[in-house]
């Protein structure tokens, strides 16, 4: 680790040589002359720049390489270390990269670049989590993401030279949130703890030095308590077995997280020491558990066995927290020297290992650009954990679509999903109001399919609802889930206005008005749970008039509706005494839709809907009454009149009246209109109690053979 580097200037080839010695000493394989052009690159492109904190801005990128070289990371991404801030502040370009280095190093020089761009949003922590995602996403190659996280490390061990506090602690929330999350899911677990630490201390300083003044304190109270802790557990596991056992005390960060998550106090906390011990085999990780779990007593609710059960990083090792010799609760892990190499060095790891003891290996993968899936092969035929493979891989999120609000919030979306979904993603308000998109910019048709790093920006109308067919473009189960509530609840809100309004007019009919005490009645009556269902009940045709009026009836043993109701005719929609009489220019019949016409001193003129003489009075709306025929009405007598063409022929006369009187209508009248060689035109007037009955007559009559056509007049 870089200490200072003042003079680190003024002396480049010192640093040069310290560079190469480093390499060296991890055994990386690397081009002694390309690693001189980039860090003379560095050097000459950052001259004038400086840091914070007075050193040479070329400091940075170097101690990033450095960090890189101590992750045995390979040569093309410590070359990427040292080139890695001169595209983004504009001191190279990419040509120049591509020119001196080569288009694998500009590809992850470019990688970097993009990355550094993107910064977390002021959002909470499930956008924080959806920001990793996004990180995950846009890394094709997972060094580029390692370089990434070594850049922010180094900024975050000289976080302390920032001045602005403000940006300070953006950067540590950033921290806090995405980027030690991302360390430990490609499995740097030291590099995480340090990113937390460092983080910590910057965002809650005084929770930092209180917890780190209590370490001390039982630092000095327990001595020797890690020593005699060790050999205490030398003593009881096979002493055969080169059992590697060591102790540490916990990390800050991690016991606040202990204090938050078990609401305990600063004094309360005693546990700072955890134990690991690592052994051969995953069967000598039980044998060894098993002894100390006979030992010593254990606290049950702290036992997880992550070796069964790997955690999503592919993580894997056995916790558990034992009462000790004197009384001190004890952490332990247990775990398997592999499973502790990829804790501690992530994916990398097994590449490492592997090729230390494969030196043709090394020459075969710094040939090409396969780094990445060698790593994975290697995983794969070491029989890592599954999830690992699965998580380590860069297009783990490759389902997934991250684009930006406006504020610059990421939204994740699964891949095919519209800017419909993105609206609905962000808030159903949101999306029910949703009139348009603009998509970078500009506008496009809401089923547009969003992109990885599409800014989307909504436009809403108040006045605008969702539309059926947004669902034949609308992917994502949230936004379809919504439109359709959207849509049955808005159909509900027309059906309640209806219901309403139906019930007022059949109570209206019986001189009633829907009281609170009525309508209790009547929604109890009918088994709703509220006025809304039933007057949407209502509205659908579920309950109708006539039960709602038994049901009130019965329930007040009044008279019988058309005794107390009906003035000669089954209409209702009048004001009780009015006259009534029907039209005879239309003679509506009973189940046909109607309407009255108001006639001064004369009273209400039935007339059928579609009567030509309604156009008439088109001009005067208050003349008009809304009328409905009564479903109670049964059989209700009316004339009605038909015209018959027949042939003319003998014994046709007689089949209309035989057909008549089968149909159970009785004929009031008739006359012979025209009478031709060929046929009659014969008016009929009829009795008959409903336009079904007429229908039904009129079908019977165009049956027979010698009736041409029949109309009603
Ligand atoms: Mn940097």
């Amino acid at each position: 680790m870089l200490k200072t580097a003042k003079d680190f200037a003024k002396k480049p080839k010192k640093y040069f040589v310290e560079l190469n010695k480093n390499i060296s000493l991890q055994n990386i394989t690397y081009n002694k002359k390309l690693l001189e052009k980039a860090y003379y690159f560095s050097l000459n492109r950052h001259n004038n720049q400086y840091r914070e904190s007075g050193e040479p801005f070329a400091s940075h990128p170097y101690a990033v390489a450095n960090i890189l070289i101590e992750l045995k990371l390979d040569h093309q991404s410590i070359i990427t270390a040292l080139l890695h801030d001169t595209v983004e502040d504009g001191v190279a370009t990419n040509e120049e990269i591509i020119e001196n280095f080569g288009l694998e190093i500009n590809q992850l020089v470019q990688g970097v670049t993009k990355l550094s761009k993107i910064q977390l949003p002021n959002s909470d922590v499930r956008e924080a989590s959806n920001f990793s995602k996004f990180i995950l996403a846009i890394c094709k190659d997972i060094r580029v993401l390692i370089i990434k996280l070594a850049d922010r490390l180094h900024n975050m061990r000289t976080l302390k030279y920032v001045k602005n506090i403000a940006r300070r602690q953006k950067i540590a929330k950033e921290t806090l949130e995405v980027y030690a999350p991302l360390a430990g899911r490609v499995g740097f677990q030291v590099m995480k703890e340090e990113l937390e630490e460092l983080a910590f201390k910057e965002i809650n300083n005084e929770a930092f030095q209180s917890i780190y003044k209590r370490t001390l304190f039982l630092r000095k109270q327990n001595k020797n308590f890690i020593n005699e802790t060790i050999s205490n557990i030398k003593n009881i596991i096979d002493q055969n077995n080169e059992y590697e056992i060591s102790g540490r005390e916990k990390k800050i960060y991690s016991t606040w997280k202990k204090m938050l998550r078990k609401s305990i106090s600063l004094e309360k906390v005693s546990d700072i020491y955890a134990f690991r011990i690592i052994t051969n085999s995953i069967n000598d990780c039980y044998k060894v558990l098993g002894i100390i779990h006979t030992t010593w007593t254990m606290i049950p609710d702290r036992f997880k066995d992550f070796i069964s059960t790997p955690k999503p990083n592919g993580y894997q090792s056995i916790h558990t927290t034992v009462i000790g010799n004197n009384g001190t609760k004890m952490e332990l892990q247990i775990k398997s020297k592999n499973m502790h190499q990829l804790a501690e060095y992530g994916v990398a790891s097994h590449w490492i290992y592997k090729n230390s003891q494969d030196t043709k290996q090394i020459g075969e993968i710094n040939k090409g650009t396969r780094w990445f899936q060698d790593v994975l092969d290697i995983i794969k035929t070491a029989g890592g954990p599954r999830e690992l493979i699965e998580y380590s891989r860069m297009d783990m999120y490759s389902d997934n679509v991250f684009c930006f609000t406006p504020k610059g919030d990421v939204i994740s979306l699964s891949k095919g999903e519209t800017a419909l979904d993105f609206a609905y993603a962000v808030h159903t308000n949101l999306g029910n109001s949703t009139i348009g998109a603009k998509i970078n910019g500009n506008l496009t048709p809401l089923n547009t399919k969003v992109k990885n790093g599409d800014q989307i920006e909504i436009i809403r109308s108040k006045g605008t609802f969702p539309q059926q067919s947004w669902l034949n473009f609308c992917i994502s189960g949230k936004a379809r889930s919504q439109i359709r509530k959207f849509l049955r609840d808005h159909e509900e809100d027309e059906f309640e206005k209806l219901g309403k309004e139906i019930l007022k007019k059949i109570l209206l009919d019986v001189n009633k008005r829907a009281t609170k005490k009525i309508l209790t009645t009547l929604t109890k009556g009918f088994n709703y749970t509220s006025y809304r269902s039933f007057y949407v009940a209502i509205g659908r045709g579920e309950v109708l008039s006539e039960s709602i009026l038994n049901l009130l009836y019965q329930k007040n043993n009044k008279e019988s509706l058309n005794k107390n109701n009906y003035k000669g005719l089954p209409i209702m929609g009048l004001k009780k005494g009015m006259a009534m009489h029907l039209a005879e220019c239309c003679n509506p019949l009973l189940g046909e839709s109607i309407v009255g016409i108001l006639v001064e001193g004369k009273g209400i003129f039935v007339h059928l809907l579609n009567c030509s003489t309604l156009d008439r009075f088109s001009d005067f709306p208050e003349l008009w009454y809304e009328l409905m025929w009564h479903k109670n009405a049964g059989t209700f007598s009316q004339t009605s009149k038909i015209n018959i063409t027949l042939q003319n022929k003998v014994g046709s006369f007689h089949k209309v009246t035989s057909c008549i009187k089968k149909a159970n209508a009785n004929i009031v009248d008739l006359n012979v209109n025209k009478r031709s060689e060929d046929f009659f035109n014969i008016e009929v007037s009829l009795q008959v109690n409903s336009i079904k009955h007429l229908n039904d007559l009129i079908q019977f009559l165009k049956l027979e053979d010698c009736i041409y056509k029949v109309e009603r007049k």
